[in-house]
């Protein structure tokens, strides 16, 4: 075999292999890029979460999870928490697993001296927390972070009764599941959400979607705020149920702090 020969062959033999090699690999799946899905009833509901991906273990392994039973608070420190929220331009999404509305940089609130930016709130049907066993008709989480990423979320009970006129806004505004809908001439105040007596409980808890990763601040103001009965209605003709159920306390410490 001359030194040609040889040449010519060996390159045929390497073509061989890469053309087989690409048929041998494993294309690139549209499940692979994706992020995995869940949901809150089937195969996905809550108890499956832990299961359906290795970055949701800590919805089965964290001892330290949302939402909870609210019950047993030991008396805190008074009211340590300062709303400065902002008005902001309307946003509102539509993610497929609430209704969620969008914050304007600017917006903060302040627990234990810590400032935290409001990011986004949304809303879950029934309420995710209990207060001494019972739940509430709705549930509105207001989301912050601070400067180091730490997490603060401020839970508020919705319960059926006078109508709620930035509710009425909001659901005007809902676009179809996957959207975002930006409405600029319209400005909402997330305060308008809150009731007067700002008196919360406090304890240390996970996210309560996945990946229901922990370390986060909560607080959840013991005073509802009401929603009409059509207002709930049309949130569950989207979303019947979108509440994750109540995880053990565990070793974790309640306070209640002012009054309830
Ligand atoms: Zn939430």
């Amino acid at each position: 075999m001359n030194i040609v020969k040889k040449y010519c062959l060996r390159t045929i033999a390497i073509a061989i292999l890469f053309v087989f090699g690409l048929c041998l690999s494993p294309l690139p799946t549209l499940a692979a890029e994706s992020a995995p899905q869940w949901g809150y009833e089937g195969d996905l509901n809550p108890d499956a979460w832990g299961k359906i991906s290795r970055d949701f273990a800590t919805c089965d392994v964290g001892k330290n999870q949302s939402p909870i039973d609210i019950t047993g608070a030991v008396t805190g420190q008074p009211v340590q928490i300062a709303f400065n929220y902002q008005s902001s331009p309307l946003a509102v999404v539509n993610n497929g697993h609430s209704i969620q509305v969008n914050y304007n940089p600017g917006s903060t609130i302040s627990i234990d001296g810590e400032e935290y930016q409001l990011l986004q709130f949304h809303f879950h049907t029934p309420s995710e927390h209990k207060i001494a066993g019972k739940a509430a008709a709705m549930e509105a989480h207001f989301v912050h972070r601070n400067a180091a990423g730490k997490l603060a979320v401020v839970g508020v009970m919705m319960n059926e009764g006078r109508e709620n006129p930035l509710i009425s806004k909001i659901w005007k505004a809902i676009p179809p599941i996957g959207q975002t809908k930006a409405i600029d001439n319209i400005t909402i105040d997330a305060a308008h959400l809150l009731p007067n007596s700002k008196s919360y409980y406090s304890y240390t808890g996970s996210l309560t979607t996945p990946p229901c990763s922990e370390g986060v601040n909560w607080a959840v103001l013991t005073t509802p705020i009401t929603i009409s009965s059509s207002q709930l209605q049309e949130f569950k003709k989207l979303y019947p149920i979108d509440a994750r159920p109540i995880h053990s306390t565990n070793a974790r410490k309640i306070e209640l702090h002012g009054s309830v």
